[in-house]
């Protein structure tokens, strides 16, 4: 039971640490009723910080084992997944139906953006569903660890010691460039339902660490430390151009003239009325940041150190599904929005994610 409701509890834990912890209070990319930005409070990584210092306080202190949700990994995913469903019901039969259908509403949701005790720092249901998912995914990812490490103790494999530090840098830098996200499809295009809301209660945590669930038992496969050097070059490689495109749009959205770092200064198109990005990053292709994300993924897996098993390969898969028609999905939306001018940023710039392939 306790396994079960782990998850339950961690999202207590982190509504609370949310609503308790200092925030940072920001206007978002996304409008309201009123035509006024949305406000946000970002405090994600100071949350993180502290569940993981209850977590390891309470395991080595003998309260709890530190493999305790490995060993209970399946009842935590079905707990998770109970959570995502009862999650998605509640928001979405909450809400006037949006004339889609029952089926696709509940999929995709009817309330965009809802917010609780809304004034100068409400609580986002978007940003506390992304928090939750990084913060037990950091749970899951350091319990499974511990697993590997107890279960080969004179031979743990440095290769899980790599994919769990290449994966917390993921999570932290996502936390720290939280503001960033707020400009994201999922700010602006999307509604809160099962996709999102079972997506990041439910598979974010327990799926993205699907590498390691699979190879955490596993002993050492030996990977010759060069080639976890270029494991982490490849993820690194993914990151910069994941990173350097989001913080490149971020920096045009909010500062139009800026330079990005103050090195880049922005190359545009504009038809009088509205502008492009056309240079650096947003020169190699459509969405590069795409390819970064998917780069990312493939480094992970790699670094696991079994190449042959198919189940690491599932994290970067995913991102290829769900990226590739993301991208045909944003193009759709950005030639309604931008007509002429995303024609010619199209003949500009001409490859949709892969430079030179796609
Ligand atoms: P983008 O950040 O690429 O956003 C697309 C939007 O940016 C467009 O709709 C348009 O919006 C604007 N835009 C597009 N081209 C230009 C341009 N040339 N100049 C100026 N603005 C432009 O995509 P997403 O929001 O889908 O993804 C954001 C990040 O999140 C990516 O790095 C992605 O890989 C990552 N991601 C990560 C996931 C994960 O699980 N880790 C899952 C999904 C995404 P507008 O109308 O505002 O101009």
């Amino acid at each position: 039971m306790l396994g079960f409701f782990a998850p339950w509890l961690v999202a207590v834990v982190v509504l609370v640490l949310h609503l308790v912890v200092p925030a940072r209070a920001v206007k978002g990319y996304v409008r309201g009723a009123d035509g006024e930005p949305l406000r946000y409070r970002l405090n994600g990584l100071r949350v993180l910080a502290v569940v993981l210092a209850a977590a390891w306080s309470l395991a080595r202190f003998g309260l709890i084992p530190w493999d305790f949700l490995w060993t209970h990994r399946w009842e935590g995913l079905a707990g998770a997944c109970t959570l995502g469903l009862v999650f998605t019901l509640a928001i979405v039969l909450t809400a006037p139906p949006t004339g889609r259908g029952l089926l696709a509403d509940l999929f995709l949701g009817r309330r965009e953006n809802p917010q609780l005790w809304v004034g100068r720092s409400p609580v986002d249901a978007k940003m506390f569903l992304y928090l939750f998912g990084a913060v037990q995914l950091e749970l899951n990812l350091g319990s499974f660890a511990a697993h590997h490490v107890l279960a080969h103790p004179d031979a743990a494999s440095p290769g899980v010691f790599l994919y769990v530090a290449l994966f917390s840098f993921f999570l932290c830098e996502y936390l720290f460039f939280e503001e960033v996200h707020l400009y994201t499809y999922d700010f602006f295009a999307e509604r809160v339902g099962f996709k999102l809301g079972w997506g990041c209660l439910t598979f974010y945590p327990y799926f993205y660490s699907v590498g390691l669930w699979s190879t955490a038992d596993l002993p050492n496969p030996g990977t010759p430390a060069p080639l976890l050097a270029l494991f982490a070059v490849v993820f690194f490689s993914g990151w910069m151009l994941s990173r350097g495109a989001n913080l490149q749009k971020f920096v045009f959205k909010t500062r139009p003239g800026a330079k990005l770092l103050g090195v880049l200064a922005p190359v545009t198109i504009t038809d009088g009325e509205r502008t492009l990005l056309c240079g650096g990053f947003w020169s190699l292709s459509r969405h590069i940041n795409y390819l970064g994300e998917i780069l990312m993924a493939v480094g992970l897996a790699l670094a696991l150190g079994w190449p042959l098993s198919p189940w690491p390969w599932l994290y970067p898969l995913y991102y290829v599904a769900l990226l590739f028609p993301r991208q045909a999905d944003d193009d759709r939306r950005c030639a309604t929005k931008y007509g002429a001018l995303w024609d010619e940023y199209r003949r500009r710039v001409r490859w949709r994610i892969v430079p030179g392939l796609y």
